[in-house]
């Protein structure tokens, strides 16, 4: 399914694969001034092209290389003869999408995406009316970009910034760089937040704030229960509690340990 909502001069496409008519886990896509920003899941791809057909694309950019966040690139840029561009750093993942090693749960949640050509994209994105400085912020993986249009004070933040209480982490994911990216985006003072969770945020500057400040309370309460010899798995009950449902359907890939194995572990990026 494709949700379409314009918010102010934005058009946001949620996306997510239904099973018997229900959703199984929303990814999102924005179009402003003929730049598309990000393409949902390969399972979505085809329902998403349809839509599209009624906005001009000239430009496709990916805020990062993940499977939710790429699924449409190839069926896109070929109906739009218009170029992708993503981090240098993620060229290689989109061109090939066939040698990645998905798990279970992606493969059922988002499917596989085609194979797409993308170039690096510059310092700033043009449009018509438009300007996007581009604002490096790996931690979520090491490709990940954000767009900024200063003078609106927009923030496409891709899954830099997520919303809630992180009681999860991915295997991959490194914590301490989450904080310092969310940080540098804080110093450009955006109003408001356009995450792929398609939940438009107002306030873009308190939430990421009480962001930081949550995830930093949790790292340095983290470090000192390991400094008294506490386990992880301790620890993650304590910060954390009970795992949650997403360490299941993920076969551990996301769990509350993981984020305190990424506290423990990463935080000698903290200290730099
Ligand atoms: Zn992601």
């Amino acid at each position: 399914m494709v949700h379409v909502e314009q918010v102010g001069q934005v058009w946001k496409f949620r996306m997510a694969r239904s099973v018997a008519g229900r959703p199984l886990y929303f990814t999102s896509a924005y179009w402003v001034d003929g730049l598309l920003i990000d393409t949902g899941c390969a399972h979505t791809a085809d329902e998403f092209l349809g839509v599209m057909k009624d906005f001009p694309v000239k430009l496709i950019v990916n805020t990062h290389s993940h499977e939710d966040h790429i699924g449409a690139n190839a069926v896109l840029s070929s109906y739009y003869h218009c170029p992708i561009m993503v981090h240098e750093s993620g060229i290689q993942a989109l061109a090939s999408t066939h040698n990645a090693r998905l798990k279970p749960y992606q493969h059922v949640m988002w499917g596989r995406p085609s194979q797409s050509r993308a170039l690096p994209v510059p310092e700033v994105v043009e449009t018509d009316h438009h300007q996007f400085r581009i604002l490096y912020t790996p931690g979520h993986c090491s490709d990940h970009i954000c767009l900024l249009e200063a003078n609106l004070g927009w923030l496409f933040c891709g899954d830099a910034f997520l919303g809630g209480r992180d009681r999860a982490l991915r295997r991959d994911y490194n914590i301490w760089q989450i904080i310092s990216s969310l940080k540098f985006l804080v110093g450009f003072g955006p109003r408001v937040l356009f995450p792929g969770s398609g939940t438009v945020k107002e306030g873009a500057e308190q939430e990421l704030y009480l962001k930081i400040a949550y995830l930093e309370d949790m790292g340095h309460r983290a470090l000192e229960y390991a400094r008294v010899g506490w386990s992880r798995r301790r620890i993650a009950r304590k910060l954390f509690g009970r795992e949650m449902t997403i360490n299941y359907i993920t076969l551990g890939h996301f769990s509350g340990k993981n984020l305190v194995r990424s506290f423990l572990d990463d935080y000698s990026f903290g200290e730099t």
